[in-house]
């Protein structure tokens, strides 16, 4: 049963019901705080959400996510809400491996973080010793440097700087950039990549753990949200008004308000209000944003590939003929939802930006080739019997340096920013975006009680 309101009890509206919002809206309830979250799709999680595939038959996420042991507060959030690990999440240490297993980083040693990384990139298959001396001498000067470079340096500036083989740029550093900012290594932020590269090897024995979901993403934790916050779904946002109590949505009076959408949605929000135009910069700031898109395919096979690993590294050697990028085996991890669990992978093309205009049988076909070239020759891919794709065209900003990315709080009172695109130090990435509707929750809290 919802608790019931109290005639005391402020109101604060959070709209968007990604997992920045979700956060912003767990938080804000537990300071006992009315809480109404609108939403423009019918579906909680926003850009890591359900979706249902009429091509497969069945629920599907609309992009394979992997978490990070490093995403500490989206960890402890699941935590308070009573999410069992081992029920949700297939949890591994590092393992970054080919097919064929002719390049694998396998993070198994006892030793204290980072000197643990640094023995699995000695220990590396298919990294030459020239290679692994580069690679290690560069991360050590990136932690002397204390994880920082200059603002405007692109990864691939860095990459020459460190004198990186053109084998390490094309088979570790280019795929793991592509992977974790989702822009291309020429255009990508350093800074941002370095900080990406601290989190995972310089944070804690269990920072770079990988955390693969076994159930969809709305599931994971959005839907057990505490039953007192109220949602109301299809419901696109266009304007805000501002009352003598706080501010007016959709005909209902708010103390205050979380903006949770991507930013340029904010933008328009915004540009509603009466003094908009007094905040020229920020504005142009919430504009600046650019992105790139990511194509999950989910393949069903006629049986079980019986892979040792749940996850791989895809080469990309050609890249007109190889087109996935990492590989998860998808039937290793998920959970059984009482129906067994159909044999399926999903392959994850980040930056896809030029397959977008490919014919999609094409890419399956290339895919489905991709797979066949690389696979053990003791474990051939089966048969594929269905497939679907999915793409997010607006997967991410693109991570490039100089963007201006914004503080939680806002100049009007009681407004404030939420998204994985706010100043919270990560990529477009789930940890940003839980911490921002965290933060923006408390500054909100804090400023209403006071
Ligand atoms: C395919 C794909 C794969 C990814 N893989 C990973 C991964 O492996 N690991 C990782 O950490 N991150 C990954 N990401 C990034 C991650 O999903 C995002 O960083 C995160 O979901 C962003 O959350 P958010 O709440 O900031 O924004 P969003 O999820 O975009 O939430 C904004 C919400 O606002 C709603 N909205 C917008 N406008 C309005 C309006 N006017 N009125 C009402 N509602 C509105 C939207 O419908 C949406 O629900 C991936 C993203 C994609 C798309």
């Amino acid at each position: 049963m919802p608790p019931l309101d109290t005639p005391d009890q402020k109101s604060v509206a959070v709209i968007g019901a990604g997992w920045a919002g979700l956060a912003a809206a767990h938080t804000l309830q537990q300071k006992n705080l009315r809480v109404h979250v609108f939403e423009q799709s019918h579906t909680l999680g926003g850009r890591a959400r359900k979706v249902h595939s009429r091509k497969l038959g069945r629920t599907i996420d609309n992009g394979q996510h992997l978490l990070i042991g490093a995403y500490s507060d989206t960890l402890r959030l699941m935590q308070e809400l009573g999410l069992d690990e081992q029920e949700n999440f297939l949890r591994q240490p590092l393992d970054i491996s080919t097919l064929n297993q002719d390049f694998r980083l396998h993070l198994k040693s006892t030793l204290p973080a980072p000197f643990d990384f640094l023995q699995a990139l000695l220990w590396a298959k298919g990294l030459a010793f020239t290679d692994k001396f580069k690679l290690i001498r560069a991360l050590l000067t990136l932690k002397r440097q204390k994880w920082r470079v200059p603002q405007a340096q692109t990864v691939g500036n860095w990459l020459k700087q460190e004198k990186q083989t053109p084998f390490l740029y094309q088979a570790f550093w280019e795929p793991l950039c592509i992977a974790t900012l989702n822009t291309h290594v020429n255009k990508a932020c350093m800074q941002l990549f370095a900080r990406v590269l601290q989190h995972s090897t310089d944070a804690g024995k269990q920072a770079s753990n990988f955390l693969i979901p076994r159930v969809n993403l709305s599931a994971l934790w959005a839907e057990k949200l505490s039953k007192a916050i109220r949602f109301t779904y299809g419901k696109s946002i266009q304007s805000l008004s501002i009352t003598p109590k706080g501010y007016q949505i959709d005909s209902l009076d708010f103390d205050a308000v979380i903006l949770a959408t991507p930013a340029e949605q904010c933008a328009k929000i915004l540009a509603t209000l009466p003094n908009s135009e007094n905040q020229a910069g920020f504005m142009q700031a919430l504009r600046q944003f650019s992105f790139n898109p990511i194509m999950t395919i989910t393949l069903e096979l006629e049986k079980n590939w019986q892979l040792p690993l749940p996850l791989y590294l895809l080469k990309t050697e050609h890249p007109q003929q190889d087109p996935g990028q990492w590989l998860f085996i998808r039937s290793r991890f998920m959970a059984d939802t009482g129906k067994s669990v159909r044999p399926e992978i999903a392959i994850v093309i980040s930056q896809a930006s030029e397959w977008l205009e490919k014919d999609k049988p094409e890419i399956i076909r290339l895919v489905i080739g991709q797979l066949a070239r690389q696979a053990p020759e003791n474990l051939p891919l089966p048969a594929v019997t269905a497939w679907d794709i999915i793409t997010e065209k607006r997967a991410t900003f693109s991570a490039e340096p100089g963007l201006h990315r914004l503080p939680n709080a806002t100049a009007w009172p009681g407004l404030y920013l939420a998204g994985d695109w706010t100043d919270t130090g990560f990529p477009g990435v789930l940890e940003g975006a839980v911490k921002s509707g965290q933060l923006a929750a408390r500054l909100l809290a804090q400023n209403l009680t006071s």
